[in-house]
C-alpha cells in the first residue's frame, strides 16, 4: 500500500483555538481522509508548540506553572478537533520527552559536523514573533504581525550555518516545481533567497529563558523556538530509528499557514540537508481568513472560536465553508453571513433537497427498492455521463489542494441532478404503466449520481455521507477507483428514507436594529424604498457608519457567461479575492467574453439572492445613462478585493 504523511503546523500555546488552526487541520484532515479513498496507508499529525518565553509570559499572566499552563492549552487544541470530525493519528506535544531527546540528538549531530558555531548577535527582535526580524521585513518601523517595535538587542548565541545551503536550497526548488505550493509563495521564497542568506540563531541564554530544550553542548542555553518545533514533523514518527520514519517521511507533505513560510520553506528544508536528511514533497501554504480586512488574531480581538460554530452550524457544514470558500492560498473573509447562506443554499437547497426528492420518489414510486433501470435515454446517459466525469475533475482539483473548484465540479453534478428531476418528472412517468422502464432509470440514475456523489463527500463532510451512504445501503464504499463507476448499486436492494441532512437555519435577528418608523411620511409611497424614510431633517443623507456597513470592494471578473432563458442576466465569476458569483444584469450591454479580465466595483456584502435559479453573492455597480449600462471600473490595476471607501 502507498502511505501517505501530512502534518498541519503544530500550534502555538499562547493562545486557545481559533479559525485559523481549525482551518488548517480540516484541510489536513479532509485530505487525508480523501487519500484514504485513494487506498493509501495515511499518517496525519498535528500537535502543540509549547516553548518560549511567549509561553512563560501567558502562564504568569494566568498565574499558574508553566507547566499547568501548556497542559491546560494543549488539551484545548486536542479536544477542539473531534467536534470538527477531525481524526489526526499522532499528536505530538514538543514538551513530550521523545520530542525533546530527538531535539538535542540533531543538535549535537549538526554541531559535531561544525554547522553550528557560537557568535555574537545584535539584531531588531520582537517578542511577538520570538525572531529577530531584518530592517526590510518592518512596516513603519514595527513588526507587521504584531504591530509593535521590536527591541534592539545584542547577545551571544549559537548559529546554525543555514548560509551554507542556500545554493542547494534554491537549485532544490528549482527543481521541483511543487516543492512549495502555491506557486505564489514558491516566487515569494526564490525572490527572497535572491539576498543572501544569514545564519540562524538557534538559542536563548538561560538568563533570559530556560523554558526550552537545553543544547546538549552549552546548558547555559535552550535551543531558540524553530530548531525545536520543526523537529516534531520526524520525533512524530519515532526518528531516527522508528519504521514509521522510514516508511512516511519520504512521502512528507505539510500544511501550513503563510506566516509561518519562511520557517517551513528555508530553515526546515536546510535543516534537513544539514541532518542528511531528504526535504519533504511538498509544502501547502493557506492564507488568513479575514474579518473586518483585518487578520483574525487574539490580540485584534476578532476571534471566531471553531467550537461555537460548530454547536451552531454543526460540524460538516462548518468543513464545507471553509472548504468551499477559501479558494487555497489566497486570503478569504470570513462571516457568519456567509456560512448560513452556504449552509441555506448550497447544503440545504441544492443537496439536502436533492437527496431528500430523490429517496422520497424510490420510496413512493419504488416500494423503496433500487429499481430495475431500462434502456436510457440522452437525457439519462447525460446525467451519468456528468457524474462519472465529475470524479476525475474532482480527483484533479485535491490532489492540488483545489478544494473550492473540487466541491465547485461536485455542485454542478448536483445542480444538474436537481435539473434532471424537473424535466424528467417522474410523478407523471409514475401514473403512465407505459412508462414503468423509463420512470425505474430515471430513478436508478439518481440514485447512482447520489451514490457517486456520497463517495466523494466522504472526506470533506463525513458524517453527512456517512447518514448518505446507509440510507443508500453503500456502508462498504470506500475506495474511489473501485466504488467510481457507474451501475454499483443492485435492483431490488432496499432504500432507507433517511432523516433530513440539512435543517434549514434562520439567520438570527436580535442584534439587528429595528427599521425606525417615520410617523411624518404620509404621501403614498412610489414603490421605491427611498433612503430618506428614516430622517426627514436629513433628507437623502447617510451617516458615516450607515456607509461602513456597505462593504464596497474591488472585483475582478475572472468567467461570465449567460443565463439560460434571460436575455437580461450574466452570471459572473469574480475574484475578491475570494471566488463567488454574482449575477449582473447587463447582458445586454456587454458580451460575456469582454468582461473577463476586467475590475469592477462590487457591493460584497449584499444579501445572497436567487436570480434564475443561479445564486447572487453581491452586486456590481454600474452607471445608468439614459438607455446605457456602463460599468464601473478603476483608473488602475488593484489587487482583487481591495476595499472601496
Ligand atoms: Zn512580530
Amino acid at each position: 500500500m502507498t502511505a501517505y504523511y501530512l502534518t498541519t503546523p503544530i500550534f502555538y500555546v499562547n493562545a486557545q483555538p481559533h479559525m485559523g488552526h481549525a482551518y488548517s487541520t480540516v484541510v489536513a484532515d479532509a485530505v487525508c481522509r480523501y487519500q484514504r479513498l485513494l487506498g493509501k496507508d495515511v499518517r496525519f499529525q498535528t500537535g502543540t508548540d509549547e516553548h518560549g518565553d511567549k509561553i512563560v509570559h501567558a502562564a504568569a499572566d494566568a498565574e499558574v506553572s508553566v507547566k499547568e499552563y501548556v497542559d491546560k492549552i494543549s488539551a484545548m487544541f486536542k479536544a477542539a478537533w473531534p467536534p470538527l470530525a477531525i481524526v489526526p493519528d499522532t499528536f505530538v506535544r514538543t514538551t513530550d520527552p521523545a520530542h525533546m531527546g530527538v531535539v538535542q540528538g540533531v543538535l549535537q549531530q549538526v554541531y559535531d559536523q561544525g554547522d553550528i558555531y557560537f557568535s555574537e548577535y545584535t539584531g531588531l527582535y520582537c517578542k511577538g514573533c520570538e525572531q529577530f526580524l531584518t530592517e526590510k521585513e518592518l512596516v513603519d518601523g514595527k513588526c507587521p504581525d504584531h504591530l509593535t517595535e521590536p527591541d534592539q538587542i545584542s547577545e551571544q548565541n549559537y548559529f546554525f550555518r543555514m548560509s551554507k545551503y542556500q545554493e542547494w536550497l534554491i537549485d532544490h526548488i528549482s527543481k521541483n516545481p511543487e516543492f512549495i505550493t502555491p506557486e505564489r509563495y514558491r516566487n515569494e521564497v526564490l525572490s527572497f533567497l535572491k539576498e543572501p542568506l544569514e545564519d540562524l540563531c538557534i538559542s536563548r541564554p538561560t538568563t533570559r529563558l530556560t523554558w526550552g530544550i537545553p543544547l546538549p553542548f552549552d546548558s547555559r542555553f535552550v535551543t531558540y523556538v524553530w530548531f525545536d518545533a520543526l523537529i516534531n514533523y520526524l520525533s512524530g514518527l519515532g526518528y531516527p530509528a522508528g519504521q514509521d520514519f522510514s516508511r512516511y517521511w519520504p512521502v512528507a507533505e505539510h500544511v501550513i499557514a503563510k506566516d509561518i513560510l519562511k520557517p517551513h520553506a528555508i530553515y526546515w528544508p536546510t535543516m534537513l540537508k544539514a541532518m542528511g536528511i531528504e526535504p519533504y514533497k511538498r509544502l501547502h501554504v493557506h492564507g488568513y481568513w479575514n474579518m473586518n480586512e483585518t487578520k483574525m488574531s487574539k490580540s485584534l480581538g476578532n476571534v471566531v472560536r471553531p467550537g461555537e460554530l460548530v454547536t451552531e452550524f454543526g460540524a460538516d457544514s462548518v468543513r464545507y465553508f471553509l472548504l468551499r470558500e477559501m479558494s487555497f492560498g489566497l486570503d478569504a473573509g470570513f462571516s457568519k453571513e456567509a456560512l448560513m447562506a452556504r449552509h441555506n443554499s448550497d447544503l440545504t437547497n441544492d443537496l439536502g433537497n436533492l437527496f431528500s426528492r430523490s429517496l422520497t420518489m424510490v420510496k413512493n414510486f419504488a416500494a423503496s427498492c433500487v429499481p430495475q433501470p431500462g434502456t436510457p435515454s440522452d437525457q439519462d446517459r447525460e446525467l451519468a455521463e456528468a457524474a462519472l466525469a465529475m470524479l476525475g475533475h474532482y480527483r484533479e482539483h485535491l490532489d492540488h489542494f483545489a478544494f473550492h473548484r473540487a466541491l465547485a465540479a461536485v455542485w454542478e453534478v448536483i445542480s444538474r441532478a436537481n435539473k434532471y428531476i424537473v424535466s424528467t418528472q417522474p410523478w407523471e412517468l409514475v401514473k403512465d404503466p407505459q412508462q414503468a422502464a423509463q420512470l425505474g432509470t430515471v430513478l436508478y440514475t439518481l440514485l447512482e449520481t447520489l451514490r457517486l456523489i456520497t463517495l466523494v463527500l466522504h472526506p470533506i463532510m463525513p458524517e453527512t455521507a456517512a447518514k448518505m451512504a446507509e440510507a443508500l445501503g453503500v456502508t462498504d464504499e470506500n475506495n474511489l477507483s473501485d466504488c467510481g463507476t457507474w451501475g454499483r448499486l443492485v435492483p431490488g436492494s432496499a432504500i432507507t428514507h433517511g432523516a433530513q441532512l440539512f435543517p434549514r437555519l434562520q439567520q438570527e435577528t436580535k442584534d439587528k436594529p429595528q427599521p425606525q418608523k417615520n410617523k411624518a411620511k404620509k404621501e403614498p409611497s412610489t414603490g421605491k424604498a427611498s433612503a430618506a424614510e428614516t430622517a426627514p431633517e436629513e433628507e437623502g443623507l447617510v451617516t458615516f457608519d450607515a456607509f461602513q456597513n456597505l462593504e464596497l470592494r474591488v472585483a475582478e471578473i475572472v468567467a461570465a457567461e449567460k443565463i439560460a432563458k434571460s436575455d437580461r442576466l450574466l452570471k459572473l465569476t469574480v475574484k475578491a479575492p475570494e471566488e463567488r458569483t454574482i449575477v449582473a444584469g447587463i447582458a445586454q450591454h456587454y458580451q460575456p467574453e469582454e468582461l473577463v479580465g476586467r475590475q469592477v466595483i462590487i457591493v460584497a456584502n449584499l444579501k445572497p439572492a436567487k436570480l434564475m435559479g443561479v445564486a447572487s453573492h453581491g452586486m456590481v455597480l454600474a452607471a445608468k445613462d439614459g438607455d446605457r449600462l456602463v460599468l464601473s471600473a478603476l483608473s488602475g490595476p488593484v489587487a482583487p478585493g481591495s476595499r472601496v471607501a
